[in-house]
């Protein structure tokens, strides 16, 4: 019998819910449990997909794609999904399917098309118990695939109205399940007043009382703070919750992120859980300490750092840090196999002078959309090319990449994609040929996991040390072959095509690191174990580094 977890969030939104409830699944993880997350999001697009970073963060895609067939006759192609998706993988290790990304989009969408085609035979149609069911539906379908435990993060906060069907959906749920099978985790805020130095708990309060409105009673709180909370405070929220201190747990701010399962264990919560899942132990308890000290080690490598290296993520999406998150969280994973410390800096492409590159050891430009700071990304490149200064280039970057290289070294000035300039005389980057009549926007793209073939003798090769790889793509534009083998006799590369011939990557062969990918190798990176072309990236400036950095002792004897 699958148990359920839900997570509800409330105070204020960006609250780190999904981190919390990767975490959970760590826990159930550690002690033999299989474990399913699902994200419910309240917006009403049909899938992450088409809405912008600036807004919402990241896109992620899924390995795997998902045929949303919401009536009869329609089906909708899905693989990008949610930000939290990408949490969800780095700490659990699983790939996430999409079908478990819930949208108001999709469920009103079934909703409105099996009306039309006539499914709810002549019956009003309403919010409960049409949408409340859809929601319910989609839930179960995921329960299906027979893991221990589901877990279900309700995005938004409590008393968004977009998120009410949810809370029912779960009420509804909850009341029809036996009392040991569910547990509801509500995460809340808990502020740091620095003027009288005091952590104050009255918006948690309120936010409790807001949940019971909706007949939800927690089972546990997770107070989010910038400081732990201290026995005082996780008395208060327990007295006013009517629950015990020991499920008033306490989520200051750590780094790495990784560190919170810990934080979570060293406070009860896992045995708490399942106590009162009444789950039986899967594993001994020297296998559970085995997975423990073996995460545990996972934190260390990134704070037991012996080097330091500085990175520019070059974009246009750099008003908010979780635009690149999978790309920032890569960085981080390669560093910690290397003992390094990252430090990453984001610049926006749209307004910054090339000095502004010298101090960094790397740059690394990034994905995109569209003509805005297109220019000023290309620039970024043709400095690395200049510089000679370790470069990688993920899909909108790579594409950028090859524009600039077609630019500084062929003299091609006019060299563009049609992305940005449709009428350029040398389309160095264009449409894919299946994408050439396809007008609708959403889950058109080229999306998810596919074979990527790697040729041998090159540097990416040498970054895999395998033939095939399977990475992920989404993408429509593509950099053309015929001008690729004409900037060949310049030291311009491929040394990746797909299944189709199409380019997946490129290198400059007399660069130190000049490698530019069509797919985005971030969305595979753990912390135990980085993207092999991200440790690459980072083990080739290192290198470089202690060059320089052993030539004055040298000069110096
Ligand atoms: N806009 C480009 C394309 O559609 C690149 C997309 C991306 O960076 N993921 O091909």
């Amino acid at each position: 019998m699958t148990k359920f977890i839900f997570v509800t969030g409330g105070v204020i939104s960006g609250l780190g819910k999904g981190t919390v409830a990767a975490s959970v699944a760590k826990l159930l993880q550690f002690r033999g449990f299989s474990v399913s997350l699902i994200k419910c999001d309240p917006y009403l697009n049909v899938d992450a997909g088409t809405m912008n970073p600036l807004e919402h963060g990241e896109n992620f895609v899924c390995e795997n794609i998902w045929e949303f067939v919401p009536a009869k006759g329609f089906v909708f192609k899905i693989a990008e999904v949610d930000q939290d998706f990408g949490i969800y993988e780095r700490f659990t290790g699983e790939f996430v399917h999409p079908s478990h990304n819930i949208t108001s989009g999709q469920i009103y969408l079934s909703v409105i098309l099996k009306e039309r085609v006539g499914e709810y035979l002549g019956k009003t149609i309403q919010i409960i118990p049409h949408v409340t069911n859809e929601i319910i539906n989609r839930i179960l379908m995921v329960a299906k695939e027979n893991k221990d435990v589901v877990i279900t993060e309700i995005g938004g906060t409590v008393g968004d109205i977009e998120g009410m069907p949810y809370l029912e959906a779960i009420r509804q749920l909850r009341a029809r399940m036996p009392p040991n099978d569910t547990f509801l985790i509500h995460v809340t805020y808990v502020p740091y007043l620095s003027t009288i130095k005091q952590l104050k708990t009255k918006p948690t309060q309120h936010s409790v009382q807001k949940l019971r409105e909706y007949g939800l009673y927690p089972d546990c709180i997770i107070a989010r703070s910038n400081y732990p909370l201290s026995e005082y405070e996780r008395d208060k929220i327990a007295l006013f919750s009517g629950l015990p201190v020991n499920a008033v747990i306490s989520a200051p701010d750590v780094d790495p992120v990784y560190a919170l399962p810990i934080v979570f264990e060293q406070q009860g919560l896992g045995d708490y859980l399942v106590k009162k899942l009444n789950l039986s132990a899967k594993v001994s308890s020297e296998e559970y300490t085995r997975n423990v000290r073996s995460w545990e080690q996972i934190i260390m490598s990134f704070l037991e750092t012996k080097y330091e290296v500085s990175i520019a993520l070059v974009g246009k999406y750099t008003n908010i840090i979780d635009s690149y998150i999978s790309i920032i969280e890569s960085l981080k994973h390669a560093g910690a196999k290397l003992a390094t410390r990252i430090n990453i800096t984001l610049i926006d492409a749209s307004n910054y002078d090339d000095s502004a590159l010298d101090d960094f050891d790397g740059i690394l430009l990034t994905p995109g959309f569209g003509k805005r700071a297109a220019e000023g990304m290309i620039r970024a490149a043709r400095y690395a090319l200049k510089k000679k200064k370790p470069f990688l280039g993920i899909c909108f970057g790579a594409q950028l990449a090859s524009i600039a290289f077609a630019r500084e070294i062929m003299s091609w000035h006019k060299a563009n994609s049609t992305e940005i300039d449709k009428e350029t005389p040398v389309p160095i980057v264009d449409l894919l040929k299946e994408q050439r009549d396809i007008k609708e926007k959403g889950g058109t793209m080229r999306l998810g996991g596919l074979p990527v073939i790697i040729k041998r003798n090159t540097k990416l090769w040498q970054a895999y040390k395998k033939d095939k790889v399977i990475e992920r793509f989404r993408h429509r534009y593509h950099i053309m072959k015929k001008y690729a083998l004409l900037m060949r006799e310049k030291g311009f590369i491929i040394n990746a095509e797909d299944l189709d011939g199409n380019i997946a990557g490129f290198e400059v062969s007399w660069h130190p690191f000049f490698i530019g990918v069509q797919f985005h190798p971030e969305f595979k990176s753990r912390p135990w174990k980085p993207s092999p072309i991200y440790l690459e990236f980072i083990r080739t400036i290192l290198n470089l580094k202690k060059k320089t950095m052993r030539s004055p002792s040298i000069f110096h004897l």
